[in-house]
């Protein structure tokens, strides 16, 4: 690291659990974060004034008016243009010395394999099952950690799906893709704006320990937050033997 460098992440470097070789190992590493909505905001955010050296931003929506009451990557006068782009934006604003690739797509298929592989972990900030579960899969077969948030109304969740581990659960073996699921979304049934603040950044904070080999992260837990009483509990996560994403490494 420079001296801008030894400045920029000195918050970090004095804490002794974290520490200059922590920090270097943010600077070196590479997420993919796909979404860059109300989750992937602050996620994104918190990512990049770490330090991470590579964020990939993968979105393929517009911002909308209705976003910005939460979507803090995004101001007024971006509204219309990508998210994808309208993220890196600010994003290399907060800081210059990181890379930022915008990719305005809805990643799937080999182009989301390929974003996955090249990703030390992988952040879902997404908003549907299809979508969820594609990445999962991806994640599984390329054997990255995963990170995955969600938040409705004023009910969050956070778990890490950390397939470098034999033993670890992925996300099909918590929610199974064959349950008939109720999608929410927050068009239809609204979010609560400093949920998806809270839920992004502790997604930032789980990538954080995992590219930096710090902590414990929230593998084989479930952590979830009622926002509304402000009450948070943490369930396990056990793998599933029978899942027929993950099953294939028992
Ligand atoms: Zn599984």
């Amino acid at each position: 690291m420079n001296d801008q460098q030894l400045l920029r992440y000195a918050r970090h470097i004095l804490l002794d659990e974290f520490g200059y070789e922590a920090q270097e190992k943010v600077c070196a590493a590479s997420a993919l974060i796909v979404g860059a909505g109300g989750l992937g905001s602050p996620a994104a955010a918190y990512l990049a004034a770490s330090g991470v050296r590579r964020l990939v931003l993968a979105d393929d929506d517009q911002v909308e008016l209705s976003n910005l009451q939460r979507q803090i990557l995004h101001t007024t006068d971006r509204i219309g243009h990508h998210k994808a782009e309208s993220g890196r934006t600010m994003l290399q604003a907060l800081n210059p010395e990181i890379e930022v690739v915008a990719l305005v797509e809805r990643l799937s298929g080999d182009a989301l394999l390929e974003q996955v592989r090249q990703a030390d972990v992988v952040l879902d900030c997404t908003d549907n099952f299809a979508t969820r579960h594609a990445i999962n899969r991806a994640c599984v077969s390329c054997r990255k950690p995963l990170v995955s948030g969600a938040a409705i109304r004023f009910d969050g969740q956070v778990s890490v799906f950390d397939m470098r581990r034999d033993d670890a659960p992925c996300y099909h073996c918590l929610f199974p893709e064959a349950e008939e699921a109720v999608e929410l979304n927050c068009a239809t049934s609204g979010v609560f704006a400093p949920l998806v603040g809270i839920v992004g950044s502790l997604q930032a904070a789980e990538a954080l320990k995992i590219l930096a080999s710090v902590g414990d992260t929230l593998a084989g837990r479930l952590l979830l937050l009622d926002a509304f009483s402000m009450q948070w509990r943490t369930v396990r996560v056990a793998r599933d033997p029978a899942c027929p994403v993950c099953g294939h490494y028992q």
